[in-house]
């Protein structure tokens, strides 16, 4: 696999900067192991105000994006490339992401390019939906103000599957393995020094008894829980 690219639509693509800059993220950029384009959704608005939203037929509150700039910019990012790229709208009505779910578009369905949209105020027309979005994703059962932080759960958690991504590629297998009970489960991590504040790290860790650390860290591991 060849990396990964990100075309991402949004009304704010300076919520970007900092993540596509930062630790792991910043420098699988630099290494081209994948790529993220961002795309101002404003730029296609064809009103003279750029404007991209306006308040729901039927009333209610908020405000809905439009039509007219979501469907010039989709189909024109679309046209940007020859790969496949679906097109994913972060929303909360949309299917779980988890790391099963990853593994699927990175693994299986080796996917190397994904479009993905980032909703806002009350969200995006319902038409965009029906004629140009391939899937759906929600990062958690909670709604937040937009589709920027979720494009970025997903980016990340994606991306450290990407070969190249992490130094060592054993850690995003070991990870993924963890998972697959459908909670994240990990054992309990010490590092130096010995003793802090009168708390020791548990004598076996230290002992370099390969075969009982294991057994240990079997006995302590831990899972997520609701
Ligand atoms: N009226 C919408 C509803 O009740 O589902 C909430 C819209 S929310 C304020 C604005 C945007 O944030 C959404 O269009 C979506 O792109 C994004 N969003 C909010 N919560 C999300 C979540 N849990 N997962 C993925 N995207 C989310």
């Amino acid at each position: 696999m060849r990396g990964m690219r990100f075309d991402v639509l949004t009304l704010f693509p300076e919520a970007f900067q900092s993540f596509l800059t930062t630790s792991i993220i910043g420098r699988a950029v630099a290494a081209g192991h994948i790529e993220v384009v961002l795309h101002d959704i404003r730029d296609y608005s064809t009103d003279k105000h750029r404007k991209v939203d306006d308040v729901p037929y039927g009333g209610g509150a908020g405000m809905v994006i439009l039509c007219q700039p979501l469907f010039a910019a989709i189909e024109a990012v679309k046209a940007l490339a020859d790969d496949h790229a679906p097109v994913i709208y972060l929303t909360p009505q949309g299917l779980a992401l988890t790391q099963q779910r990853c593994e699927e578009y990175v693994e299986q369905r080796q996917l190397q390019r994904m479009i993905l949209l980032c909703g806002h105020y009350e969200g995006i027309d319902e038409r965009v939906r029906e004629a140009l979005v391939d899937e759906e994703l929600r990062i958690g059962d909670y709604v937040l103000s937009g589709g920027e932080l979720p494009a970025q759960v997903l980016m990340d958690s994606l991306a450290r599957l990407v070969p190249g991504v992490l130094g060592n590629d054993a850690s995003a297998k070991e990870e993924s393995f963890s998972l697959a009970l459908g909670r994240a489960q990990e054992y309990p991590h010490y590092t130096r020094p010995a003793e802090y504040q009168g708390m020791r790290v548990p004598e076996v860790l230290l002992s370099g008894h390969h075969a009982e650390i294991t057994a240990w860290r079997l006995a302590h591991v831990r899972q997520g829980r609701d």
